[in-house]
């Protein structure tokens, strides 16, 4: 059933608003095994409930989600699955949930993460790793896994995610779910733990395009308390025309070369036969400084992330060591104590590359060849209306097998970055299972192109059925 029907059935009063957070909250005790949550939020969601019975509202009534718990939410701690965070209560809500919350839905329980998103497997949490849904032994992708899972797992209709360089899409793809990444700007970051700002974005994970859609509805524009926002379509993005034939789709030349796992590669080849079968011209697509991408942002975001983390100094927010003698110590060790290895690691790359010797060699550069890459996508999609490709070069790997070497987990991310650094609104479509692991197809869109890509995204769910 979809969201809307299901948001339908609780304002007609045929299913209780209760019944569905009681429903959902007892999956998350059947499926604890999974490790894909780190608190629930079961008093604040029940009362919600009553509350949405009472007098059913909104075009999400009753519908439970999970929230990534790098969201502020009231009614339990906010940890970014980060030590340094463990004792944090926020006192505000992130925009995202206020409106989602304006609109009926009820939140129940906060995903696991790699802690501050920094990962592509959920191995960073500092609580646990979760489990892939289809394979216990596997990860579930990053950092957005708790959230994938959740929704794979069917314990609720759909949960928020956040994609700084793929951490909505790779778990997508990995968990066999939709996740859509908007445009830059799309949806406030007003009470999203900061990560790398210049990239962050809020994003729905879902088990249908409409469903993702429909949350991007109520998410989406201006908010005066972020001030990178932008406009939303006026034209909604849900029900939408879903006509293939006659796009141009351009195949990104540089995600369909070396590397990428025969079983991916072929599932990804079938996807783009049928967008061709529907009557889309499909062009080989090249954009030369792709390749560069990966190292473009294991400088930018670091050095984004070194500056965001400052703030966690032991005095203000969360955790803070009790046995400094002094303030400096106390910096030092509440720093050196809630900080995981990832986080420190970045830290250190992010004011490497931001220091007064270095910045011109290794900043200043990647922001030059951001640009380039920004003025690539532009020039593409003068040509095309969509680019595809894989999301990542593999399916779902197995748990332990990358967390001990950083350079090849940060290699998971190299399809998704690309589209971090532009701002570009990209989409992971569930497209084919290899050995029973599910594969996700990327579609790219232009700025602003969200209303399109939806309906294209929607139009290869139809296509792949
Ligand atoms: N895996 C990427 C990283 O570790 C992306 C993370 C994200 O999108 N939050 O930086």
């Amino acid at each position: 059933m979809s969201i809307a029907e299901l948001a339908s059935q609780v304002k007609s009063g045929q299913r209780k608003a209760a019944d569905l957070v009681d429903e959902s909250l007892k999956a998350l005790e059947n499926k604890k095994e999974y490790d894909f949550f780190i608190s629930d939020v079961a008093d604040r969601a029940r009362s919600r409930a009553a509350e949405v019975d009472m007098q059913p509202f909104g075009r999400l009534a009753g519908v439970p989600f999970i929230a990534k718990d790098n969201f502020l939410t009231f009614g339990g701690k906010t940890t970014a699955a980060s030590n340094i965070l463990r004792p944090f209560d926020a006192p505000y809500q992130a925009t995202a949930i206020e409106r989602l919350e304006a609109e009926g839905a009820i939140c129940v329980a906060k995903a696991n993460l790699d802690a501050f998103a920094h990962g592509s497997s959920t191995e960073n949490s500092d609580w646990f790793t979760t489990k892939n849904p289809h394979d216990k032994s596997r990860v579930p992708g990053g950092s957005s896994g708790g959230s994938a899972a959740a929704v794979a797992l069917g314990v609720v209709p759909f949960a928020l995610g956040t994609d700084t360089g793929g951490s909505i899409r790779l778990p997508a793809s990995f968990c066999g779910v939709v996740g859509y990444k908007p445009t830059y700007g799309l949806v406030s970051r007003s009470g999203v733990i900061a990560m790398a700002s210049s990239t962050d974005v809020v994003g729905p994970l879902a088990k249908s395009v409409e469903d993702a859609a429909l949350v991007l509805e109520v998410m989406s524009g201006r908010d005066e308390l972020d001030s990178t926002t932008i406009d939303r379509d006026e034209a909604p993005y849900i029900n939408l025309e879903n006509e293939i034939k006659g796009k141009k789709i351009g195949v990104v030349q540089e995600y369909m070369s070396k590397g990428l796992e025969p079983d991916v590669k072929k599932i990804i080849d079938e996807s783009i036969e049928k967008f061709r079968q529907a009557g889309a011209a499909i062009e080989e697509s090249s954009m030369p400084s792709l390749p560069l991408a990966l190292a473009v942002y294991y400088i930018v975001c670091p050095a984004e992330v070194s500056s965001n983390l400052s703030r966690y100094d032991g005095q203000r927010y969360g955790f803070s060591a009790t046995e400094a003698k002094d303030l400096d110590e106390s910096y030092e060790l509440s720093r050196e104590q809630g900080f995981g290895a990832e986080a420190k690691r970045r830290i250190m790359i992010g004011t490497h590359v931001l220091s007064s010797g270095y910045y011109d060699a290794y900043y200043k550069k990647a922001q030059i060849v951001r640009t380039k890459i920004i003025n690539e996508f532009e020039r593409a999609f003068e040509k095309y209306d969509f680019l595809v490709g894989p999301v990542t070069p593999n399916v779902a790997f197995k748990i332990g097998e990358r967390s001990s070497d950083p350079l090849q987990m940060y290699l998971s991310d190299i399809m998704t970055v690309a589209a971090n650094m532009s701002g570009n609104p990209a989409i992971s479509v569930p497209a084919g299972t290899s050995d029973g692991l599910p594969v996700g197809l990327q579609i790219i869109g232009p700025m602003r192109g969200d209303r399109g890509l939806l309906g294209a995204a929607r139009a290869f769910e139809g296509l792949n059925r």
